[in-house]
């Protein structure tokens, strides 16, 4: 599918800086990333969008389902666009995040759920450091 379909299929407006940034994150290959990794990849690719640019489009494609917001890696936001349900194992010493298969994980027991809450998912985080 192309990115003017998929942005037209998620109910948002095709405009160019959406078409750009859709270009580079919706190839089909699931990635993390932080808005300032991507906005040197839209430089790369020769185009200019400031950073301010780069979040409000990364909040719409999220609020769409296009991609995910991941918020435990680094200091700032990671973006993914794996928006099936999965886990991951975290670099700690890069922040860099792989994926780990939703079936790969088995949750025998979980804690009671606070009262006034329902569980909304549960994400596993298995924290990496090199043995060396
Ligand atoms: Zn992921």
């Amino acid at each position: 599918m192309k990115s003017l379909e998929k942005i037209r299929n998620a109910g948002l407006r095709p405009t160019k800086q959406r078409l750009v940034i859709a270009d580079i994150l919706l190839d089909g290959q699931n990635r993390h990333f932080t808005a300032e990794d991507l906005q040197d990849e839209i430089s790369s690719s020769g185009n200019y969008m400031s950073i301010g640019t780069v979040y409000n489009c990364l909040k719409k494609f999220r609020e769409c389902g296009l991609i995910k917001q991941v918020k435990y890696s680094k200091d700032t936001a990671v973006f993914d666009t794996n928006t099936n349900h999965h886990h991951h194992f975290l670099d700690e010493e890069t922040g860099q995040l792989i994926d780990i298969d939703n079936n790969k994980v088995i949750l025998k027991n979980i804690p009671e759920i606070p009262n006034g809450f329902i569980n909304n998912g549960v994400e596993v985080i298995i924290k990496l450091k090199r043995n060396n």
